[in-house]
């Protein structure tokens, strides 16, 4: 099959390799679309990822769907012609955090196009474990089945979040997952959503997907404008989609009395917060990675139209065309989110 090779950082290389080997539990998919994700550029660009290092070559992408065109001999419940999309994760299913329902925490913890793994959707075919496959609603779109992955991250994030139906929220970073936040957040009764960011562009798309009071980081101090939306009540619902060190302590000081401040977003950043806010106001940091069974939820939530997730979507290119992909999205401050089409 063909397959995109990251072969050294910064240039994909289209070549022929092995098809994949399908296990009694798998399906062979074809793959039909894939997103890139912010992990997948920043393995492209630096080789590394997370403190850990990358084999070359490497297959990137995760955010992917397509079309089932073998089943392994043990696989029920999928046939041929079955339209799916694809949980990235594999787990052991028999450690204690598997079988204590957070499997995102198994000590054998694999994902697509992820180290030490080095394989990823950037190529015609992929082999995986049913039971991480989802089928896709008839109503359903392959592309809209690339974005349930970024979706289902902010599913994990919404119900670990304590959020009551109109607190008001602050969402940091107006990029793809920041977006997708706001629109969740909107479909789930938030009262104010106020989102930051450093891009006047993204904050206007944000704007128009239901933003209440959009704040550019460059031009405006965060924690005074807050201050004065919220009478110095502080939000109490923080959805951080960069995770930087200043976010987490813009975060910290507009927070609210037992506000929750859920970090998505990663960064090498060392923190520096105010403490006496974490002990005197009660706060709540969580960290939060992938998902663990948000993919049903995410696929109903876009079933349901409750989240328009193809506005997330700014460019479209071809599989061979990955490159130009990848250099458009670092040089252009107008992507948010690229779809990668197979045929
Ligand atoms: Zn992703
Ligand atoms: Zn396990």
């Amino acid at each position: 099959m063909k397959a995109a090779l990251l072969t050294r950082p910064g240039f994909i290389e289209i070549k022929y390799t092995h098809d994949p080997v399908i296990g009694p539990e798998d399906l062979l998919i074809k793959i039909k679309r894939v997103c890139i994700c912010g992990s997948d550029n920043h393995i492209y660009n630096e080789g590394i990822i997370a403190k850990s290092d990358v084999v070359l070559p490497f297959i990137l992408g995760h955010e992917c769907s397509g079309e089932v065109i073998e089943i392994g001999k043990n696989v029920t419940g999928f046939k041929k012609g079955d339209r799916v999309t694809v949980e990235p994760s594999s787990f052991c299913g028999k450690c204690e955090f598997c079988r204590s329902g957070r499997y995102n925490m198994c000590d054998s913890y694999r994902f697509l196009a992820a180290p030490p793994d080095n394989q990823g959707a950037f190529c015609e075919m992929i082999s995986h474990d049913y039971h991480n496959c989802f089928l896709l609603p008839d109503n359903m779109t392959y592309e809209e089945g690339a974005i349930v992955e970024p979706l289902a991250i902010i599913v994990q994030a919404f119900e670990i979040s304590n959020f009551k139906v109109n607190d008001d929220v602050l969402i940091h970073g107006a990029g793809p997952i920041g977006l997708l936040a706001l629109m969740l957040l909107r479909a789930m009764g938030a009262g104010k959503c106020i989102i930051t960011d450093l891009n006047d562009y993204k904050l206007n798309i944000a704007k128009r997907l239901g933003a209440d009071f959009t704040i550019n980081v460059l031009k405006n101090n965060v924690v005074s404008i807050i201050d004065s939306l919220t009478n110095s009540s502080g939000i109490p619902v923080i959805f951080d989609t960069v995770g930087m060190s200043k976010t987490l302590s813009d975060s910290i000081s507009t927070s609210g009395k037992n506000a929750t401040i859920v970090v998505i977003g990663i960064s090498d950043d060392k923190a520096s917060f105010d403490i006496v806010d974490l002990i005197c106001k009660m706060l709540v940091l969580k960290g939060t990675t992938d998902f663990v069974n948000c993919f049903p939820k995410a696929i109903r939530l876009i079933e349901n139209k409750k989240v328009e997730v193809m506005s997330v979507i700014s460019h479209y290119y071809d599989f061979n065309d990955l490159n130009i992909a990848f250099k458009n999205m670092n040089t252009n401050p107008q992507t948010i989110k690229t779809m990668i089409r197979f045929d």
